[in-house]
């Protein structure tokens, strides 16, 4: 007994040396400027001073930030009805974050999920345990694209939020059945066609009532909804969403 505790220590001991000499060789970049950053840090101390944080009044719907204070959603949620009931954002997609964005997307930058989910549990704990959520569930990507691009960023954030939330990640509940064209340039009806019959479920067994959805930007709930309206077709009962970043002025 005594033996398999000591063993235990010392492990950790040697995982903790393990940590310390990677992080010596390759230091962990600042999500937002992009330089090394101490270790222990997730972000360097000038950029987490001017990180454009959602703050109220946010839509009560999908949490972008309004203008008003006595608006209660935004535009785009007061004109059409979303299949999600409440969705979270944590940053405002704008300058730095969508180079920061782009380089969890398409350069590797994967380390920034950690500091993502950091920010996101410390906004968004309280609500993520008052709603109940039971699953955590990554927006998927088609697999010729995961495939060229080898990792799927909401499913890396996604990993990062279960793993401190100690909450399931599923990440083949959902699959994408369709190569679809980049959403940036449709408007909302083409947005919504690109994406009729893209999604599918792997199960029809309803295992969860309550699902967290991830993505890495919202801008219109089109991709959220389509995902939504899939689960529901098997029994879901209610769909929250988290996003990194959130598009203005819809
Ligand atoms: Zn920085
Ligand atoms: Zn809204």
């Amino acid at each position: 007994m005594r033996q398999k505790v000591e063993k235990k220590k010392w492990k950790r001991i040697f995982e903790k040396w393990k940590e310390v000499l990677f992080a010596l060789f390759f230091p962990r970049c600042c999500p937002v400027c992009d330089e090394a950053i101490p270790y222990g840090q997730k972000i360097c101390n000038a950029c987490e001073k001017k990180v454009p944080l959602i703050k109220e009044p946010a839509c009560k719907k999908c949490g972008k930030q309004l203008e008003n204070e006595r608006q209660e959603y935004c535009g785009d949620c007061s004109r059409k009805k979303h299949c999600f009931l409440q969705g979270k954002a944590i940053f405002s997609y704008q300058k730095e974050m969508k180079l920061s964005m782009y380089r969890f997307k398409y350069a590797n930058k994967r380390e920034y999920a950690d500091y993502f989910a950091e920010v996101a549990i410390w906004k968004y704990r309280d609500w993520i345990t008052r709603i109940g959520v039971e699953v955590i569930v990554p927006i998927p990507m088609f697999w010729g694209k995961m495939w060229q691009r080898g990792y799927n960023q909401a499913e890396v954030f996604a990993k990062a939020l279960g793993r401190e939330l100690e909450l399931p990640v599923e990440s083949r509940f959902v699959y994408r059945v369709k190569n679809t064209v980049p959403q940036k340039e449709l408007n909302d009806r083409q947005r919504k066609d690109n994406l009729k019959g893209a999604f599918q479920v792997r199960t029809n067994i309803v295992k969860y009532r309550k699902i967290l959805l991830i993505d890495d930007i919202y801008t219109t709930g089109t991709t959220v909804d389509a995902v939504g309206e899939v689960l529901k077709t098997i029994g879901v009962e209610e769909i929250y969403f988290l996003c990194i970043c959130i598009g203005e002025g819809y």
